[in-house]
């Protein structure tokens, strides 16, 4: 069976992105770091002619994303994600107000989104072996008994103690549809402590843009071709917000001509199919990592349904594998012609 794998994980999604938000004018002298962290190239732009502030911003958003890595790696060993995976069905782990904190919002969206996001997937990931040099396509039996393993209606979470507990041995926390989105906000809120009004971060399809560029308008961000990711379809003018994408280009590997990749549909355990990509737009970076995520999982039909429910979600787009373009009604107020 002949396999490929790709990490693509987008340098080039981040340079595009990064390079058609960042062509700013003369106003603020611009700021520039790219750095590696949770499995992804991550690049910030801080605009301020104070360099001294710059670097300190830039320092903050590059500690904000490798703390949370450190927390939440669930293949680190000794990180809290970690831990509360190996104590599933023997006991409960004290875990950091952060983790805990991203526990209970990603809990809460799991039964939002009727566990089309679902923070149990971990066990199911691991039979796939995405991430892993080797990954495979799992025999059906094996995903069937996993997906008995991720009901996230059984997590029991302890706020008095900041534990959490997995009655069941096998189930499996994954953040890896959450923590980079909650690393953005903390990388932000970092920033504007120290005065900071104006930057961008990518990371991995993860984006906020913070303010405007230096000729005063808003960030341009970049949609991937999902058929052609190395191709922008549409910019989208954005300021103060997320705008987090998630795709079935951005990890994946090939078997026998099929594409497998990341987004586990956890009605099946197989890789969701209703979508290509998605992006939303809103203030939380960590709620629309979550969205992108179950959006993808949805499709169109249902994916804009709920986005339109949702107050705080500003735009959402999902693309699908046919070509279609689905928005929110609200989505071309946010299309930029340049
Ligand atoms: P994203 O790129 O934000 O869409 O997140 C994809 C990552 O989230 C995967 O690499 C998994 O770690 C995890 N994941 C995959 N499918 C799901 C799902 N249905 N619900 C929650 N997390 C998922
Ligand atoms: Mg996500």
């Amino acid at each position: 069976m002949k396999k490929t794998y790709y990490t693509t994980l987008s340098l080039i999604t981040l340079l595009i992105a990064v390079l058609l938000a960042g062509c700013g004018g003369p106003k603020n002298n611009s700021y520039k770091r790219d750095f590696f962290a949770m499995d992804t190239y991550i690049t910030c732009q801080v605009l301020t002619d104070d360099k001294a502030l710059a670097e300190a911003g830039l320092d903050s958003v590059e500690k904000a994303f490798l703390e949370i890595d450190q927390l939440t790696n669930r293949f680190s060993e000794g990180s809290d994600v970690f831990t509360v995976n190996e104590k599933a069905g023997l006991a409960p782990v004290k875990v950091s107000e952060e983790v805990f904190t991203i526990a209970e919002t990603a809990l809460a969206w799991s039964d939002r989104t009727n566990g089309a996001f679902n923070i149990l997937i971990g066990g199911v990931m691991d039979l796939w072996g995405f991430g892993t040099e080797k990954p495979t396509v799992p025999l059906a039996a094996d995903v069937a008994a996993a997906l008995n393993r991720t009901d996230y209606q059984q997590i029991v979470l302890d706020a008095a103690q900041s534990t959490i507990f997995l009655p069941e041995k096998g189930m499996a926390l994954d953040f890896g549809g959450v923590a980079k989105g909650y690393a953005t906000d903390k990388a932000v809120a970092a920033l504007k402590e120290l005065g900071i009004g104006n930057a961008i971060i990518n990371a991995g399809g993860n984006v906020y843009a913070l303010g405007n560029r230096a000729d005063g308008t808003p960030w341009r961000v970049g949609v991937q071709d999902p058929q052609h990711p190395k191709e922008i379809m549409g910019l989208l003018r954005v300021s103060d917000a997320a705008v987090v994408s998630s795709g079935d280009y951005q990890r994946y590997f090939e078997a026998n001509g099929v594409r497998y990749h990341h987004i586990l549909d956890p009605a099946t355990g197989q890789p969701a199919r209703a979508s290509a990509g998605t992006t939303v737009i809103m203030k939380s970076a960590t709620v629309a990592d979550i969205l992108s995520t179950a959006l993808f999982v949805k499709g169109p039909a249902e994916g804009i349904s709920l986005a339109e429910q949702l107050p705080q979600v500003e735009a959402a787009m999902i693309l699908t594998r046919d070509g279609g373009v689905y928005g929110t009604k609200s989505l071309t107020g946010y299309l930029a012609g340049q």
